[in-house]
């Protein structure tokens, strides 16, 4: 997968390296979290360039790989698209 990200630690709006994102960060950080249900929820990480303010926040790359959470997902939410809006 070859997508411009701001992943990478370059802003894909301004070009700037100037990005920070608080994965690992201290508890007094702590990370966002976003419940799918009563028992599971995804861990959230966030990008931001501070050169100009594009903010970027992604599943966290181990609850991507975790296929119950995925599946949980897949049962709760809905699927986007399919060719119609709303
Ligand atoms: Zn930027």
């Amino acid at each position: 997968m070859n997508v411009e990200t701001i992943k990478t630690g370059k802003c894909p709006v301004c070009g700037s390296s100037e990005v920070y994102d608080n994965r690992g960060a201290s508890p007094g950080n702590q990370r966002k979290f976003i419940t799918v249900s009563a028992a599971k929820s995804f861990v959230i990480d966030a990008y931001v360039c501070t050169a100009c303010g594009y903010f970027k926040e992604f599943i966290r790359d181990e609850d991507m790989k975790n296929e119950k959470l995925m599946n949980k997902v897949k049962e709760k939410w809905n699927k986007t698209g399919e060719g119609r809006i709303g």
